[in-house]
């Protein structure tokens, strides 16, 4: 049984080292996330979703950059950069830890040769990978996952989009789709798998 009197340790006695970042705690939150409020993720309808249509549509009409057997990679319409691509499987489904082995692998294949490809053909300093699982982490289309890689450069960041909410997009995206496309390498482009060749 605590003892309710007792007093709390001193800060000093805690583990852990400053960061510069005060806390905020908001312990009433957990009663939200662990509870009945905490909103389903990852349902989604086929019919309005632009990830399901796209594989329908022409490469050029769709931005389709490559396509293999369980998943594509298309590019983003609301690109953060030029070469901003979309790796997702075809199955509409919401959540990651749902996907099949199958699906998993090839998202990886794809979405490491689109760091290649972005590299070799955008000279790319570097790419950021990441997936936002459910509206909470900021996923725009919850019902259906798709891996983001956006290419870097050195001095990419400017005040526009912190100061005027706009992105400075130098190419045009069928533009931006035909070269990626050229560049991918042809063992994905026709659905065989591997992309673990380096490029020509
Ligand atoms: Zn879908």
């Amino acid at each position: 049984m605590p003892d309710e009197n007792a007093r709390p340790p001193a800060a000093g006695q805690l583990a852990g080292e400053p960061d510069g970042f005060d806390r905020l705690w908001t312990p009433h939150r957990m009663d939200y996330i662990d509870g009945p409020a905490r909103p389903v993720a990852g349902a989604g309808d086929t019919k309005d979703c632009p990830f399901c249509a796209v594989p329908a549509l022409g490469d050029d009409a769709g931005l389709v950059v490559a396509r293999g057997a369980l998943a594509y990679v298309v590019l983003n319409k609301y690109p953060y950069n030029t070469g901003h691509v979309l790796v997702c499987p075809y199955r509409h489904v919401g959540d990651y830890a749902d996907l099949e082995r199958g699906e998993l692998v090839e998202m990886a294949e794809l979405t490491q040769t689109a760091v290649r490809v972005l590299r070799e053909s955008y000279g790319a300093d570097g790419v950021n990978l990441g997936m936002n699982l459910g509206a909470v982490a900021g996923a725009g289309i919850t019902g259906h996952v798709h891996q983001h890689a956006v290419p870097r450069w050195r001095g990419d960041a400017n005040f526009l989009p912190i100061v005027a909410r706009t992105k400075s997009l130098p190419e045009l995206l069928g533009q931006t789709r035909e070269r990626l496309a050229t560049a991918w390498p042809a063992a994905d482009a026709s659905g065989e798998g591997t992309s673990a060749q380096p490029l020509a």
